[in-house]
């Protein structure tokens, strides 16, 4: 399980990408200023850091002198749209930038792909009986390998990685057909009828009243 560092002085930010990132399984620590993040990073081992920019005690870009010889990935939150902000951020060695306001669905894409990068991210996504095995694209129900199309893998992944979030019908497509959503919903429900089906998911996988689906980390 990856370990983050957020922070952010913000108290709702900072509590809505606490729980949102520990929903999709990331062990998350939280700090209000720069001087206590400091102690925390130099306590502790992160694989990542979400850094807002302006801080009580130390700000974000002064903090970054302590992170960089560290080696650990930054993404940068800043309520700041200036572009010499984000020059500033990347110029100083992170890996990342979001403008706040974000969606969670977005700050977890980033992070999966810092992540990614640094060979940080684990292999294995897992909720209840079903593992997957992201590197070989094994699923396996029970210990038992599964056989899922490629379609069905990846809404399986997207499922898995938005975890308890109520997600669109055409956020789906978009993420997992990559195309535009041209509002026929067929392709999308008989994937996921499928997939229910295969993982004895009836109770998990749920539909939502005129969004779309979601599925749920507790059955
Ligand atoms: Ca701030």
């Amino acid at each position: 399980m990856s370990k983050i560092l957020i922070v952010e002085d913000e108290i709702p930010i900072a509590s809505f990408m606490q729980t949102g990132l520990t929903a999709a399984g990331y062990d998350c620590a939280c700090v209000h200023d720069g001087l206590t993040a400091a102690d925390r990073i130099e306590q502790e081992s992160f694989d990542l850091i979400l850094l807002d920019v302006m801080l009580p005690g130390a700000d974000g870009f002064e903090l970054m002198d302590l992170i960089r010889p560290m080696n650990i990935p930054v993404i940068f939150i800043t309520a700041r749209s200036a572009v010499s902000d984000r020059v500033t951020g990347l110029r100083l060695g992170a890996d990342d930038y979001l403008v706040k306001p974000f969606e969670l669905i977005e700050l977890i894409a980033r992070i999966e792909a810092v992540l990614r990068r640094h060979h940080k991210g684990t292999n294995i996504l897992s909720l209840g009986d079903v593992a997957v095995h992201l590197d070989s694209r094994r699923v396996l129900l029970n210990g038992q390998s599964i056989d899922l199309t490629n379609r069905e893998y990846e809404l399986l992944v997207f499922f898995l990685k938005n975890r308890d979030m109520a997600l669109f019908r055409d956020t789906i497509y978009e993420r997992v057909w990559q195309g535009e959503y041209s509002g026929d919903t067929r392709t999308i429900d008989l994937h996921v009828l499928r997939l229910r089906r295969k993982l004895h998911w009836e109770e998990r996988l749920v539909t939502v009243n005129r969004i779309g689906y979601r599925l749920n980390s507790e059955p």
